[in-house]
């Protein structure tokens, strides 16, 4: 078992360990990362192989504050600034023109790199205690559900990380919010925790990638089957259950569905979003856990966090 309670003795252990060119899964705000040394592609690479990616994919970086983030980038154009002041630590990831120190593994080979400093006392604490950036992924299988325990890393994962920091449920429970800039205007790469509207807010109107009429950077976490359950996700409108069937689980966004299913998951009674967001994940591994070929999930509203519920659930749709 290595799956130890997140203490000031075990993130100490942790950042020996990352230091020493480890892997260790880690929690954050948003959802687990599994970490090892930014600055070590050989550490890096272990996190491509333990998750099982088939591709390198593009890390993100973790620091542990804005001015040491910032010096993972080779330039910050004012509003990113503006972004960094108003929402860091917290789930804001920022793609910019990378510093040589970063490398190539990290990037995927881009010229840019993902950025952000979590909001959780933890994931700080290690990164201040292995003293370099900490490289990120969520800390599941490729392709499949993300973790917001420490126990879903452990089933996905089992000993592939050195370590596995047990810190509770994360707080936001999807992942952060991935902006660029292109020609000084924001671009929306994946919507995440912190919501699009309060961003828009200090930068104006941001853009989906491609959209800007310049060259668009990559946005490789999109690929198209992501945040997938082992059932067969379909996406309902609320309310307009299917005939209740034992061979399916269900999802509600509000309200319990009429009828026996194989198990049923609400994600907030009172609509809240936020609510939602955060247990999104943990529903999803426990309607997976019926062990059911189907999983029906209701439509959110398209504001606030829904925006990154609903890109989730259609990811793992796809
Ligand atoms: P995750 O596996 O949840 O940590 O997601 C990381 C995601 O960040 C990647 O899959 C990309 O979508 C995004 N990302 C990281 N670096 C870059 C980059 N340089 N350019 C564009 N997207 C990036
Ligand atoms: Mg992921």
């Amino acid at each position: 078992m290595n799956t130890v309670k997140a203490t000031a003795g075990s993130i100490k252990k942790a950042a020996a360990l990352i230091r020493a060119g480890g892997v260790v899964a880690f929690p954050t705000e948003t959802v687990y990362g599994l970490g090892a040394d930014g600055l070590n592609p050989v550490a890096c690479a272990r996190i491509f192989e333990i998750k099982g990616r088939p591709r390198f994919d593009p890390l993100i970086l973790h620091e542990c504050s804005a001015a040491r983030a910032r010096k993972l980038f080779s330039c910050v154009p004012a509003p990113a600034l503006r972004l960094m002041k108003k929402f860091w630590p917290g789930p804001l990831t920022l793609v910019l023109p990378k510093a040589a120190a970063v490398p190539g593994i990290v990037t995927a080979g881009l010229k840019t790199v993902a950025v952000r400093v979590p909001g959780n006392r933890h994931a700080l604490a290690l990164i201040k205690a292995a003293g370099r950036p900490i490289a990120a992924p969520s800390a599941n299988s490729f392709g499949r559900l993300s973790p917001t325990t420490a126990e879903h890393v452990s089933r996905q994962l089992g000993n592939g990380p050195d370590l596995i920091l047990d810190g509770g449920k994360t707080d936001i429970g999807v992942e952060s919010t991935i902006i660029t800039f292109e020609k000084g205007r924001p671009v929306l790469l994946r919507p995440g925790g912190l919501p699009l509207e309060e961003i828009e807010k200090l930068t104006g109107p941001a853009a989906r990638p491609g959209k800007t009429g310049g060259k668009s950077p990559l946005a490789p976490g999109c690929l198209k089957k992501h945040y997938a359950p082992k059932a067969r996700l379909k996406i309902i409108e609320p309310g307009r259950a299917p005939r209740p069937s034992l061979r399916a689980a269900y999802l509600a966004f509000r309200r319990k569905p009429a009828g026996n299913w194989a198990a049923v998951k609400v994600l907030s009674r009172s609509g809240d979003l936020r609510e939602a967001a955060a247990g999104l994940f943990g529903a999803l591994h426990a309607l997976e856990g019926a062990g059911v070929p189907l999983i029906y999930a209701e439509k959110v509203p398209m504001h606030g966090l829904g925006r990154a519920i609903m890109d989730r659930l259609k990811h793992g749709a796809a």
